[in-house]
């Protein structure tokens, strides 16, 4: 039995906000009350509330470990000390397992969820599942690229392809289907790092297209009631103009359940090869009118992260970006990987864009139910940032103050211009002016070891600058 007196309690479940009470706790549930002499914490000045659920990030299996063994400096930089009672681990932009438990749980998170498993992986990842402590966790299970499934599809087998998903659910003790970039894979393999840039297109060897994948799992999905719909990485993840494939993916649902992973990702406006524009808005009204979908968001934080992706194709074009090392493979004939570590610059216009039309997303959202935060950890920045964010989205003068330190063209193609512009007009202050300052803060984020980001594509060598790439990831 358990009493947490004088804590500040937010549970938007039950319309508590804020208010000052005690929480009674016994064997594992909250109840009305308690005896006097039960166990008491006093928690003046902290914050009671629901444990947080990530809902998509990348914490164990074969590729997390591809990413840690790819960046030893990053652990030394971040040792996680042992104590009485804990284990000691390495942090950084993917922390091990121990540290992983431990951080969540500071955080006031009690459930992960790792988004990308091949069924090849799954007892890896479920063995290491044990080894990270404090907070539940679960996976899905890659089916969007599979040879054997794609097989059944196109002999028109669509029982055998319900029973084939379904056993591989149960075997490999997902939670859910997870589907990335779909048919890219065969491409990428098949022809010289190619990649799907339409989803009516045909999938080499198939007779397939992406939109017959990606229909036949939601239907697929819904019908055998799986408690979290498919789970959908959409084709044309960071290029420009890619929010009409999200959109398509969505209308492709047809009022039946799907959820768009990262969706951040994949709101860009403008021409393929050009610099992307904002669609945030067109992606959250949509979303907003569509009770049927649910997305998380996949925010870009500022800083260092690593590109963990089971889109092999995609993973080509950032290493070509960020010239760093990096891993590509294709995974049995069950999806592809990719590693690539990277790091996102505010003065940079499209990093600077992707964080934006995140907020965007985020503030936009009629129903915080069905948007769900992330950062897709560790792809747009670590799950550590997460304090950060909720105070970007909860403190305005800070939201505000922020924005004015960042690439202010791309700022401008977003609605966030026009809340800074109401808030100026407020009184909250005044914009600072651009010119020189933008090159003086680069030659400092420089001298200061941050990695300025370029376009570096091979097809396109430097000579347009950082301005000008044209995958914005
Ligand atoms: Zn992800």
């Amino acid at each position: 039995m358990l009493r947490i007196s004088n804590g500040r309690i937010y549970d938007p479940a039950n319309g508590v906000n804020g208010a000052v009470r005690d929480i009674c706790v016994n064997a594992g549930k909250i109840v009305a009350e308690l005896p006097a002499a039960a166990k008491r914490i006093d928690a003046q000045g902290m914050v009671i509330m629901p444990g947080g659920i990530d809902i998509h990030c990348h914490i164990a299996g074969p590729k997390v470990n591809l990413a840690r063994k790819l960046q030893p400096e990053d652990h030394r930089l971040d040792v996680h000390p042992g104590t009485a009672v804990t284990r000691s681990g390495t942090g950084g932009i993917v922390p091990s397992t121990f540290a992983t438990g431990y951080r969540y749980a500071a955080l006031g998170y009690t459930t992960a969820m790792e988004a990308a498993v091949t069924p090849i992986g799954a007892r890896h990842v479920l063995e290491e599942f044990h080894d990270i402590p404090v907070i539940d966790k679960g996976f899905y299970v890659l089916l969007g690229n599979n040879v054997f499934l794609y097989d059944l599809l196109k002999a028109g087998r669509r029982e055998d392809f319900r029973q084939a998903v379904a056993w591989w659910v149960n075997a490999t003790k997902a939670y859910a289907v997870k589907l990335v970039n779909p048919g890219s894979d065969e491409l990428w393999k098949g022809r010289r790092n190619a990649n799907i840039t339409d989803i009516n297109e045909n999938i080499d060897s198939f007779d397939l297209t992406p939109l017959d994948v990606i229909k036949a799992f939601i239907e697929t999905v819904n019908d055998l009631g799986l408690p979290h719909p498919p789970h959908i990485h959409c084709n044309n993840l960071g290029r420009s103009g890619n929010y009409a494939t999200t959109l398509d993916t969505m209308r492709a649902a047809e009022g039946r359940r799907a959820h768009i992973a990262h969706v951040q990702f994949h709101s860009y406006g403008g021409e393929p090869g050009k610099n992307p524009t904002s669609k945030g808005r067109e992606i959250a009204d949509y979303i907003n009118n569509h009770p049927n979908i649910t997305a998380d968001i996949g925010q870009v934080m500022f800083g260092k992260a690593t590109a963990m992706t089971a889109d092999a194709p995609l993973a080509y074009l950032l290493r070509g970006i960020s010239g760093n090392k990096w891993v590509n493979a294709d995974t049995e004939c069950e999806s592809g990987c990719g590693i690539v570590p990277f790091t996102y610059h505010e003065k940079v216009y499209i990093h600077t864009l992707q964080w934006a039309i995140g907020l965007e997303l985020f503030l936009l959202s009629k129903d915080p139910w069905r948007l769900v935060l992330s950062t897709d950890h560790p792809n747009g920045g670590s799950f550590m940032m997460y304090p950060r964010l909720i105070r970007l989205l909860m403190d305005r003068d800070f939201r505000n103050q922020e924005i004015q330190k960042v690439n202010q063209k791309a700022i401008r193609q977003t609605v966030l211009a026009d809340k800074l512009a109401r808030a100026w007009a407020e009184g909250q202050g005044a914009p600072r002016r651009r010119g020189g300052r933008r090159r003086h803060h680069l030659r400092r984020a420089r001298r200061q070891g941050a990695h300025v980001q370029h376009a570096a594509l091979p097809d396109q060598g430097r000579r347009r600058g950082h301005r000008r790439p044209r995958i914005p990831l």
